[in-house]
């Protein structure tokens, strides 16, 4: 499957199937990555156990020279310093005005070998081979960044890939913990967009769970052209992007609060999106929106209840860091049925805090 992102000049492929990295070849010559100046691969080591030496070893076939780099898996990679330690690596490789990055992994990889695209001689080209599901969300938009010991993605830049090569075969070694919670933003992008897609990834869930390839095609699918529908629509519509964070304020608190590793994103986003659910009832939509959102939460084995040692204050201040805040009155994305949903700047912080609770008791 191949789907375009439309962003004018700025346009890139997606293709989506299970053994398309043979290709690469073929596609890299298509989109003239030229065979002068060397490919910088950059991948983690959870990732280059798996399948940085297939990469390696179709580039070479293909004629190209590439030298690898990698980094410690997790969040602590994306980081000036480890930033400094590829650009060293670029150097004495002779990377140059010409050369292409490969981001080799999640949304991790994504974003770091991106920012290295983005900064490095001004900026060269980058190629994203994304390898967790979560990222068919990270890979659209061009968004890049590493984080501050204070703040996460606040150094980074927009940077668009000129291909994005989904191989959903890769997708067989990442572990079910981190499958589902990437499911959870495929879901998301059903719920703020799309209500025939929301339908089918419940009737598909155990599918999707068990990496049936035929299913993760058409989910990717569909995920990735809802996220490329919001983002090139936001060049007009502005602040349109913001629909995107369904289910984040509540989500980016409690991974702020229980601390790196407990919850992943996905599982965070899967507690704020009930969350957000719960508040839509108090604003006066259907009771039948938290119903069904936790029922396909649930049916892909997703939290929906909040831990309880998690404190309700922690919880709140964490968010008026995320500075929606103001005067009693918060900004949220509140689902208003499914495959809709609306900004809502105005939401109570009283009935913020009281759906904190409500959630610690959810079943
Ligand atoms: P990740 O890249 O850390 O991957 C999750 C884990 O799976 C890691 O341990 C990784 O080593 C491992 N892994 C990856 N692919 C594997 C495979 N095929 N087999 C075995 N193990 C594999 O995390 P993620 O969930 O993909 O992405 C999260 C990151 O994405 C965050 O840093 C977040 O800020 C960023 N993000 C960016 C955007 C954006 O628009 N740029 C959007 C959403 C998230
Ligand atoms: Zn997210």
């Amino acid at each position: 499957k191949e789907l375009t992102v439309d962003l004018g000049a700025r346009s890139y492929p997606i293709y989506i199937g299970e053994g398309v990295l043979g290709q690469i070849g073929e596609l890299f010559a298509k989109h003239a990555i030229g065979k002068g100046s060397p490919l910088l691969i950059v991948t983690d080591s959870h990732v280059a156990e798996h399948h940085l030496g297939a990469v390696e070893a179709r580039l070479k076939e293909a004629g190209y020279a590439t030298v690898s780099y990698t980094a410690a898996w997790g969040e602590k990679s994306k980081s000036l310093a480890v930033l400094e330690d590829i650009v060293g690596a670029a150097l004495q490789a002779g990377l140059d005005r010409k050369s292409t990055v490969i981001a080799l992994g999640g949304g991790v990889v994504g974003d770091l070998a991106g920012f290295v695209a983005a900064s490095y001689m001004r900026g060269i080209r980058f190629v994203q081979i994304p390898t967790t599901i979560l990222a068919h969300d990270s890979s659209v938009g061009g968004k890049v960044a590493v984080n501050h010991p204070l703040a996460k993605n606040i150094i980074g830049a927009f940077h668009q890939p000129e291909m994005v090569l989904y191989d959903t075969a890769t997708l067989k070694t990442l572990p079910d913990r981190e499958v589902r919670a990437g499911l959870s933003e495929m879901i998301k992008h059903g719920l703020i967009w799309d209500a025939g897609f929301t339908a089918w990834l419940e009737q598909n869930a155990q599918k999707l769970i068990s990496l049936d390839q035929e299913a993760l095609q058409y989910g990717l699918y569909e995920g990735c052209k809802v996220k490329a529908a919001v983002v090139s629509k936001d060049e007009k519509e502005n602040d349109l992007r913001a629909i995107l964070n369904l289910g984040h304020t509540i989500g980016h608190a409690l991974e702020a609060v229980a601390g790196y590793g407990e919850l992943l994103h996905g599982e965070a986003i899967s507690i704020g999106m009930v969350g957000a659910a719960k508040l839509a009832m108090r604003l006066g939509y259907s009771g039948q929106i938290y119903t069904a959102t936790k029922r396909i939460l649930q049916t892909f084995g997703l939290p929906v209840r909040l831990p309880a040692h998690l404190e309700t204050e922690a919880i709140m201040s964490a968010m008026m860091h995320d500075k929606k805040f103001m005067e009693g009155r918060m900004t949220f994305i509140i689902p208003t049925e499914i495959g809709k949903v609306e900004i809502n700047k105005n939401v109570s912080a009283a009935w913020v805090r009281e759906v904190v609770e409500e959630l610690k008791q959810e079943a």
